[in-house]
């Protein structure tokens, strides 16, 4: 009986409020803007707005904004620049943003186009290696050449700035003494062994995965796992790179995810992996590079996403228990060995069957293969033709 009267009492209430918020609720409504009427628009002197305060190597912008003093409609606005305000150093740092002075000496390489390469050490005799963002001669640097700085044993770190884009192979390859690095924000190409016998570098870890990073993501490039001895391995949701042979002679391993920020995957980098039964690829990765699943004895299903335009030569060599692939409509070439030996194929189904011929060299020895038939078209992938690399126009 108690609790009934409680429930009718807490009725009544909500009631009451219900009746009195609506009732507010229409007094509100009736509350009425201030009145506008035909006038010309007396202007006030301008304000600024949406300010972005220029950087030392970025331009800042603002808005210049007039309104009407009478009413307050906005009656211009104006979009203004200011210029970057440039680095000053003290003691080699930049008394602004903090910014290390980048070193001199280095070899640069034109373009042609504005942009440039750094090309090698040079005449540059710092151990901590600052990559300037513009050479000597104004271009933009937006790549380290392959090779740039093999073998530097004396290096102790480097930092590369944000303009690069590219990094190319064996770039920092035997920096025996290289002990930190930092790549850039907006790489997009990474060189197969660029970072390779570089022993002392110091990594960033996380999930029992080693990292390079750069200033805003730590885990943008996968390395290598912390040990070889896990069975499971699932990449960081920031990383964007694995390394080549990041995970090779994994041999506990079973299963391997990738996630889909990973845009490049290295060569060989998951060689070796002897128990590796599947392996998650992200959407998005263009190249399934050389010997990427090279000897993957075990490894039985793989999805070869359809952003895939090459399968790079022995890819899945040696991957005796592969039973069917399919090859999406987006692949176009095929490299040499890409499946050879794989002994266990039982189908290969191309989405796109028409086109194909065979490569030696680059002339065409075999033209228009029929690709109907999935059963034979694994034994000519893994067998018969495999010494070709396949090409459709
Ligand atoms: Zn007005
Ligand atoms: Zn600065």
């Amino acid at each position: 009986m108690n609790i009934k009267k409680l429930w009718i009492a807490i009725g009544i209430l909500l009631l009451v409020l219900g009746v009195s918020s609506c009732h507010q609720s229409k007094d509100d409504v009736s509350i009425n803007d201030s009145q506008t009427y035909p006038h010309t628009h007396t202007p006030s002197s301008g304000v600024t707005e949406n300010v972005a305060e220029p950087t030392c190597e970025k331009d800042g912008s603002y808005d210049e904004v007039v309104y009407c003093s009478e009413c307050g409609e906005e009656i211009s606005r104006t979009k203004k620049n200011t210029t970057a305000v440039a680095h000053q150093y003290k003691n080699e740092k930049c008394v602004f943003c903090g910014i290390e002075k980048a070193s001199d000496g280095l070899n640069f390489k034109s373009n042609g186009n504005g942009t440039c390469s750094v090309s090698g050490i040079g005449s540059c005799k710092d151990d901590d290696i600052v990559v300037p963002t513009v050479s000597p001669s104004g271009d933009r640097v937006t790549e380290i050449a392959s090779s740039a700085f093999y073998n530097c044993v004396g290096l102790t770190s480097i930092r590369i700035p944000d303009t690069v884009t590219s990094i190319g192979n064996d770039a920092f390859a035997d920096c025996a003494n290289l002990q930190s690095m930092i790549v850039s924000d907006n790489l997009n190409s990474l060189g197969a062994g660029a970072f390779s016998g570089c022993d002392r570098l110091q990594y960033n870890k996380a999930n029992g995965l080693c990292h390079l990073g750069s200033d805003h993501n730590p885990y943008l490039i996968l390395i290598k796992p912390e040990d070889k001895t896990q069975t499971l391995y699932e990449t960081n949701q920031n990383t964007a790179f694995i390394d080549s042979y990041a995970f090779s002679s994994c041999e506990n391993a079973t299963n391997i995810i990738v996630h889909d920020r990973v845009t490049s995957i290295g060569a060989c980098a998951f060689q070796d992996c002897s128990n590796l039964i599947s392996v998650t690829l992200p959407e998005g990765i263009t190249y399934i590079a050389g010997c990427m699943f090279k000897n993957c004895d075990n490894l039985k299903n793989v999805t070869i996403p359809n952003s895939v335009t090459k399968i790079g030569e022995q890819a899945f060599e040696n991957c005796k228990s592969l039973e069917s692939i399919v090859i999406p409509a987006s692949v176009k070439t095929i490299e040499k060995n890409a499946f050879k030996n794989c002994s266990g194929l039982e189908g290969v189904r191309f989405e796109k069957t028409n086109g194909w011929h065979c490569f030696d060299l680059s002339e065409p020895v075999i033209s228009d293969l029929d690709l109907t038939n999935e059963e034979k078209n694994a034994l000519s992938l893994s067998f018969r033709y495999t010494d070709y690399t396949w090409k459709r126009a």
